[in-house]
């Protein structure tokens, strides 16, 4: 019987009636044996997460103020829970432990940790699951990163001999013996170490939304529900906004070939998406393209040189000056006597003339010019790479819309199709690409 392990964030468990659906669900399958809790999250829009206050808490501490109102704030949240399941534990001596580490300044990563630490105590003694602190199963090595074998070889040997655990999600122990957390949103990091390391059959993420949405509902109404999509392609729709993972989430699973199901703890009969590896046989989706993402607010930075071609190392000596100002860049369409470089706007701010000159007096173009306020999009399928026209019913999308393409790019992956659209277009295109392939019938 395979292993599930499973992920809840902090929605999902913000209070003690959301945490009894989360008891539900791990209740109603043996297979999920192994829980990773978040911190409890909001439970309305103007709430504050525990771990928000956990570090506002610390900030006080850190300042030598007094920060008991504030902590007392933190332990009634978690007494609400305790209260609300009708159990009998108490966190008096946690709570004093811990503000006696605030006063010997235990650092602002221990602050946060705690968060899960406390929720992972209740989460633990509520299901009668044993309990296993992650600093004692999650490592980092010296320069912050994971330290794989050591996590591996710990937490697979410590979850070898329990049948069910509680993990609690966000930290390990630091290179210095400190707790260390990963950056926020990182228990759906743990979730996946947890999953990679005991090879699970799949590793559920429990959140609040049903899945990955082919657009963002901020933009387009009521977006269809991405049923599965491949690592590769949410790397893609990920890095260009669209977000409910945390971005190192997708590699401890990914390695071991584990699937990735998102799943709504308050609709847990809807399927969710499927995150799978790209090997699998599953059928591509039924609108060709898998979802859209986007972000505004690039800038165009347009060199033009005659028999640019022919000048060895013109691009380089370009994309030197950007790299000695540490400028990532996103895009470099070409042609003969012309190259552009897009790259993200804010890195640009106070330093544009300086990198003009520097680009200038590097390979002497005829002109460069700048434009800002260029929208990028990205319209990512696996389906593509089989299917004709797909580039043509993006461009026949926006010409009808009167949207003009700023730019083109299909990667060489042909996963995807990227194009460059003014600011204020942005809405409206993907608007209407997501109309030509969710809601118009397929031809
Ligand atoms: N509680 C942490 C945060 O708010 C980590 C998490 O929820 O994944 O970022």
């Amino acid at each position: 019987m395979g292993v599930k392990v499973v992920k809840f964030g902090g929605s999902s468990l913000a209070d003690a009636n959301q945490i009894k659906k989360a008891a539900a669900i791990i209740q109603a399958d043996a297979q999920r044996r192994y829980v990773v809790p978040s911190a409890p999250g909001k439970r309305f829009q103007e709430d504050t997460k525990v771990t928000d206050m956990l570090y506002a808490c610390y900030e006080l501490a850190e300042k030598g103020l007094d920060f008991q109102r504030q902590l007392e704030a933190i332990q009634k949240r978690y007494q609400e829970i305790i209260d609300g399941l009708g159990m009998e534990l108490s966190l008096d001596s946690e709570f004093a432990e811990i503000a006696d580490h605030f006063r010997k300044r235990a650092g602002k990563d221990y602050a946060a940790s705690r968060g899960e630490y406390l929720n992972g105590k209740v989460i633990a003694s509520y299901l009668q699951f044993p309990f296993i602190d992650a600093a004692e199963v999650i490592f980092f090595a010296p320069d912050g990163s994971l330290d794989d074998d050591k996590t591996n070889a710990v937490l697979r040997g410590r979850l070898a001999g329990v049948d069910n655990a509680v993990i609690p999600g966000f930290y390990g122990c630091g290179a210095d013996g400190y707790v260390k957390t990963f950056s926020r949103g990182g228990s759906d990091v743990t979730g996946s170490i947890v999953a990679g390391a005991v090879k699970a059959s799949l590793y559920e993420n429990w959140t609040d939304v049903s899945g990955f949405l082919v657009a963002d509902p901020r933009i387009v109404e009521n977006p269809a529900v991405i049923r599965t999509i491949t690592y590769t392609e949410l790397r893609e729709l990920s890095y260009m906004g669209a977000s409910v993972l945390h971005e190192a989430a997708i590699f401890p699973v990914r390695s071991a070939g584990i699937p990735i199901n998102i799943r709504n703890t308050n609709a847990p009969d809807e399927p969710g998406t499927m995150i799978v590896p790209e090997s699998t046989d599953e059928e591509i989706s039924a609108y060709t393209i898998t979802g859209i993402a986007g972000k505004k607010d690039f800038t165009s930075i347009n060199i033009h040189k005659d028999m640019m071609n022919s000048q060895i190392g013109f691009c380089r000596d370009v994309l030197n000056v950007l790299a000695n100002h540490n400028i990532p860049l996103e895009h470099m369409p070409s042609s003969i006597d012309s190259m552009t470089v897009i790259v993200d706007s804010s890195h640009l701010k106070g330093v544009e003339d300086e990198i003009r000159t520097e680009i200038q007096k590097a390979v002497q173009p005829d002109t460069i010019d700048t434009e800002e306020n260029i929208a990028l999009i990205a319209v990512v399928g696996r389906g593509m790479c089989r299917t004709r026209g797909v580039a043509a019913r993006i461009f026949a999308a926006l010409a009808h819309a009167r949207i003009n393409v700023r730019m083109i790019d299909q990667g060489s992956s042909e996963l995807n199709v990227i194009v460059a659209v003014k600011d204020n277009d942005f809405e409206q295109a993907i608007r209407c690409i997501y109309e030509m392939f969710v809601n118009s019938v397929e031809g």
